[in-house]
């Protein structure tokens, strides 16, 4: 038996989760508990976690962007609920990765002291599949928080043409991680304070016929690029696939 202090004990994120907790289940979410298996930091500000997905590889398509929403824990016991993205899904093993980009924040602090036998609660209740409807072409924009989404994306796609954009936010920290190179996949990173609105928009007008549009940046530029895409643009609606990934206080 071991005589190891509390804090190597594993944690349980399994918080109240009050009225959001109520709204997930009345759309139908289904609750999972995912189990930290392997942590490795491969880079600052960047966590990765390999975990147990209690069976969701055998009951659903986890297609490249899949997200969970996972429970964190307020310091007063209350439900945080945050979305993170699954990639690498190994069916093998019923694993999956977790991919945190850090900043000061709840789920934030979690990733930073997740260690192997840590456990926490998730619900499937997410969105669409990029890459239906077949596209010629796949265009993402995003930054650190779309990072995992958008490399997973690019080794999971074969020769599939992409064209990613990357904000990056943090001038000391311009490239957060390398991305996947291969054939067929046009990458870069913006520079710090270039519009990503107007360098998006270029890219898309470029774009071949057939070009699904991604997008997920902080609430107001996607709001601003989803707007200007159906507007300006006249992209169809199943083209274009935009969500807030978080949102600026
Ligand atoms: C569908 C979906 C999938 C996502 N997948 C991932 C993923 O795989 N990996 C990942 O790292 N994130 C991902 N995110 C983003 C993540 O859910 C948010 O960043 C979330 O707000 C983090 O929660 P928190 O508790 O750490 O911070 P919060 O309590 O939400 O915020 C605390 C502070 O940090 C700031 N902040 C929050 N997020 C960011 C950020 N990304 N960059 C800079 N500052 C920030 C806020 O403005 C606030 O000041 C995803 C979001 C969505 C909607």
């Amino acid at each position: 038996m071991s005589t190891g202090s509390a804090a190597a004990l594993p944690r349980l994120s399994s918080p109240r989760r009050g009225v959001e907790g109520l709204m997930v289940r009345a759309w139908g979410g289904k609750d999972l508990r995912l189990t930290v298996i392997a942590r490795e930091q491969p880079a600052e500000r960047f966590v990765r976690l390999r975990v147990d997905l209690d069976g969701l590889l055998e009951r659903d398509e986890v297609y490249p962007t899949y997200w969970l929403r996972l429970w964190f824990e307020t310091p007063s016991g209350k439900g945080h609920q945050r979305a993170y993205t699954v990639v690498a899904p190994d069916g093998a093993t019923g694993t999956g990765c977790l991919e945190f980009y850090l900043h000061p924040g709840i789920a934030s602090d979690w990733a930073r002291s997740a260690a192997p036998g840590d456990g926490i609660d998730a619900t499937v209740l997410n969105g669409r599949d990029p890459l239906a409807h077949s596209p010629a072409h796949l265009l993402m924009v995003g930054d650190g928080a779309s990072y995992p989404a958008i490399a997973d994306t690019l080794r999971r796609t074969g020769e599939l043409p992409v064209t990613a954009l990357l904000q990056a936010h943090d001038p000391e920290d311009p490239q957060i991680m390398p991305l996947p190179v291969r054939a067929g996949a046009d990458v870069r990173w913006l520079e710090p304070g270039q519009d990503v609105v107007a360098a998006a928009l270029e890219a898309v007008a470029a774009a071949p016929e057939g070009t699904n549009v991604w997008v997920a940046l902080e609430g107001v530029p996607t709001r601003r690029l989803a707007g200007a895409l159906r507007r300006e643009l006249g992209l169809p609606k199943e083209r274009v696939h935009s969500l807030a990934y978080w949102k600026r206080s």
